[in-house]
């Protein structure tokens, strides 16, 4: 489904600059569950951008279903870190959601279902009124989170969605988003620095060093549907929480 491959990426207009990402390779398959783990500054956030064509890589490519990547694909949603800044204060809640289908071109009957849709699979039906100033961080994000659903992406990409929430409102949201991309059958890349996090959603782990390279992968045997608990139980489950809590501190630190 998306092929990485060699990308790398330096800023500013000097070619022999330290890299933020350097030479990095990996493929994600068709509903695959993968979450990148790396610690503050390695060049996650840069790879997301380079992945969504949202900026573009000084050497290697992206391809999307065998199509390369030069700007936001149409079948790619991106949701941020900072809900805050990524909904519109001055549009209500069902606007939000609904705006980027209008320049998708979806009619707007399709666009009004599509976020009653949404937002009823959030658990945000009948708030579609409200501004999102009247809304909690979770139900923001909630919100946000919609507006990529309603899009109805064939892959989505997710910078450190849930950082800025309080840890009960996480775990609801990352069960949230497992049962949304189970029903909307989408391939999910997920950035996160949690390692607990990233088992619990992944079907596949990847850790990042900087310059962001894969440094370790691993596939995650644990059985769905998930539980916060119970999964968490597993003996696996702390088997994994060791080789990855490994793998993240054996990086050298960022020059
Ligand atoms: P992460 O998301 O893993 O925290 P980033 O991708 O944000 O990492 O940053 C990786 C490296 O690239 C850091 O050293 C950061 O300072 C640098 N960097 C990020 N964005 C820019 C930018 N727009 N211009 C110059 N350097 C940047
Ligand atoms: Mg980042």
């Amino acid at each position: 489904m998306l092929d990485v491959s060699q990308l790398r990426k330096v800023y500013g207009p000097d070619p022999n600059a330290p890299p933020a990402v350097a030479d990095l390779s990996f493929t994600v398959a068709e509903q695959e569950f993968v979450c990148i783990l790396g610690s503050s500054g390695c060049g996650k956030s840069t790879m997301l951008r380079c992945l969504s064509g949202l900026d573009s890589p000084t050497a290697g490519e992206v391809r999307l279903r065998d199509r390369r990547v030069t700007k936001p694909p149409e079948e790619m949603a991106f949701v941020f870190q900072d809900y805050s800044r990524s909904l519109l204060p001055w549009m209500k809640v069902r606007r939000n959601v609904s705006f980027p289908l209008r320049y998708k071109g979806v009619g707007n009957r399709a666009a009004d279902d599509a976020t009653e849709e949404a937002l009823d699979a959030v658990g945000l039906a009948g708030k579609g009124d409200l501004y999102p100033w009247q809304l909690s961080g979770g139900m923001q994000q909630r919100v946000a989170i919609a507006r990529a659903l309603a899009y109805k992406p064939r892959v989505l990409l997710m910078d450190e969605p849930f950082a800025s929430v309080d840890a009960q409102t996480r775990t609801g949201l990352e069960d949230l988003l497992l049962d949304v991309w189970q029903r909307y059958e989408i391939t999910v890349l997920f950035v996160t620095h949690d390692i607990d996090e990233a088992i619990y959603l992944a079907d596949r782990v990847l850790v990042l060093r900087a310059p962001a390279q894969i440094r370790h992968s691993t596939t995650v045997p644990l059985a769905r549907p998930r539980d916060q608990l119970t999964t968490k139980q597993q003996p696996e489950f702390g088997q994994l929480r060791a080789e990855l809590f490994n793998a993240l501190d054996a990086q050298p630190a960022p020059a």
